[in-house]
C-alpha cells in the first residue's frame, strides 16, 4: 500500500493500545438516571432550572453566538456584569472574561510574564498551565509539587522579573496548594503569583467565594486568580481576575482574548444565574466539601487507597492502567459514572479513579455509589 503522510500516527496508537493507554469517546445519554461522579458539577447548578433559564433567555436576547471577539464586535451588558459579579464575589477589584478556563490560563501566563523573566510553576499544575508557560517568552522552571521553599530558591537566583503559578486544588489528586506560604514568599522576593482556582470557586472560602478568599488573598496586589465557569458554575467559559490595571492590560494584550470569539451569550447568562443561586443557597459550598469527606472516609474504611480531599475531588489508586479502565467501566455497568485517569494525564504515573463530590446528591446516593466502587475494586487496589 502507498505510504501517507499520517501513516506514523497508526503506529502511535498501537504503542497506546500494548500500554493499556486508548482513549475513546463514549456516548453521553441526555437524562440523569446515571449518578455522575464524573463530573465537574460540583454544586448540581447545570441543570437548574434557573441556570438553564438564564443560558435559554440570553441566548434569545444577544443570539447563540458572541458573534466575535469583543473588541470587534463590541461588549454586551451581559459580559459587563458578570464581569463586575464575578469580581465582587470572590473579593477582586476587576474581572475579564474568556471563551474557556484553557483560554484564561494561557492569557494569564503570556501577558502577565516578561520575555526577559521567569515563570516558576509547580510540577502538578493543569496542561493549560503546562502549555501557557509553553507559548509565554519567559524562561519556565518546573519546581517539586507543593512545595515554598522550592520556589523560593528558584526565585532567589533570578535576575529578571518573576511570576509563579500554581492551581489552589490540583485537579488530579484533590489536594490544596499552599497558597498563603506561596503568597508569602512572592512578597518577599517581589514575584507575581496566578493561581487557577478552577477546583476552588464554589468549593472553598466562605460561600464558595474560593481559595484565594479562603486564604484571606482576595483582591492582593500581588495576585491574580484564574477561573472556570464550566465546573462549579455548570455553564462554560473562563475568567481572570485581579487589579483592574492588570485586567485592563490583559484586554490589550493577551492574545486568548483579543483573537478569540467572546464567551458565548449563553454562557454568560448561566454563570451569571448560578451566582446569583450560590449567594443565596450558601451551603451548597459546605455541602460539596460534607460529601467529599463522605467519600474519602468510607473508602479509606475500606482499604482503598485515596488521597484526603481538600475540596471536591477524590482520587483512589488502581493497581495499573488497564485494570482503572475496567474498574471505570464495571461501575459504569452498575449506572455510575467515574474519571478514569491514567498516564501521561497523571504526573507520577499512577492510573486512578477520579471522583468528584457533588452538593445536589443526598447520603443515599452518595452510599449507593461508594457500594459500587468497593464492589467493583481490583484486588490489590489497597
Ligand atoms: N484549570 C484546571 C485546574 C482545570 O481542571 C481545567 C479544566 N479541566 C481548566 C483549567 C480548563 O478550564 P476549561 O475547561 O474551562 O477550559
Amino acid at each position: 500500500m502507498a505510504f501517507t503522510p499520517f501513516d506514523w500516527t497508526e503506529e502511535e496508537s498501537g504503542r497506546r493500545a500494548a500500554a493499556g493507554l486508548v482513549r475513546t469517546l463514549r456516548p453521553r445519554p441526555a437524562g440523569t438516571e446515571v449518578l455522575d461522579l464524573a463530573s465537574n458539577d460540583y454544586l448540581g447548578l447545570t441543570r437548574h432550572p434557573e441556570v438553564t433559564g438564564a443560558a435559554a433567555g440570553a441566548a434569545r436576547k444577544w443570539g447563540a453566538g458572541a458573534t466575535g471577539s469583543r473588541l470587534v464586535t463590541g461588549s454586551t451588558d451581559l459580559h459587563a456584569e458578570l464581569e463586575s459579579e464575578l469580581a465582587d464575589f470572590c473579593g477582586f477589584e476587576a474581572a475579564l472574561v474568556f471563551s474557556s478556563g484553557y483560554a484564561a490560563n494561557l492569557a494569564a501566563l503570556t501577558a502577565l510574564s516578561r520575555a526577559d523573566g521567569l515563570i516558576v510553576s509547580d510540577a502538578a499544575n493543569h496542561a493549560s498551565i503546562v502549555d501557557g508557560c509553553r507559548l509565554a517568552r519567559a524562561r519556565t522552571e518546573v519546581v517539586a509539587h507543593a512545595d515554598p521553599e522550592a520556589v523560593r530558591k528558584a526565585l532567589e537566583s533570578r535576575t529578571g522579573p518573576a511570576l509563579v503559578v500554581s492551581d489552589s486544588v490540583f485537579s488530579v489528586d484533590g489536594d490544596a496548594a499552599p497558597l498563603a506560604a506561596l503568597a508569602a514568599v512572592c512578597r518577599s522576593t517581589g514575584a507575581g503569583l496566578v493561581v487557577d482556582d478552577a477546583h476552588g470557586l464554589g468549593v472553598l472560602g466562605a460561600g464558595g467565594r474560593g481559595a484565594p478568599a479562603a486564604c484571606g488573598l482576595a483582591g492582593d496586589e500581588g495576585l491574580v486568580a484564574t477561573l472556570t465557569l464550566s465546573k462549579s458554575l455548570g455553564s462554560q467559559g473562563g475568567a481572570i481576575l485581579g487589579p483592574a490595571s492588570v485586567i485592563r492590560h490583559l484586554v490589550n494584550t493577551a492574545r486568548t482574548f483579543i483573537f478569540d470569539t467572546g464567551l458565548a451569550p449563553a454562557s454568560a447568562g448561566a454563570a451569571l444565574a448560578s451566582l446569583a443561586v450560590l449567594r443565596r443557597e450558601p451551603e451548597r459550598a459546605v455541602r460539596v466539601r460534607e460529601v467529599a469527606t463522605r467519600m474519602y472516609e468510607r473508602l479509606t474504611a475500606e482499604g482503598l487507597s485515596a488521597a484526603r480531599p481538600d475540596a471536591a475531588v477524590v482520587s483512589v489508586r488502581a493497581p495499573s492502567p488497564e485494570s482503572a479502565v475496567r474498574w471505570a467501566a464495571d461501575c459504569r455497568e452498575a449506572g455510575l459514572a467515574v474519571g478514569c485517569f491514567r498516564p501521561p494525564s497523571v504526573p507520577d504515573g499512577v492510573s486512578r479513579l477520579r471522583l468528584t463530590a457533588r452538593a445536589d446528591l443526598t447520603d443515599d446516593r452518595v452510599d449507593t455509589a461508594l457500594d459500587t466502587i468497593v464492589r467493583t475494586a481490583p484486588r490489590g487496589t489497597a
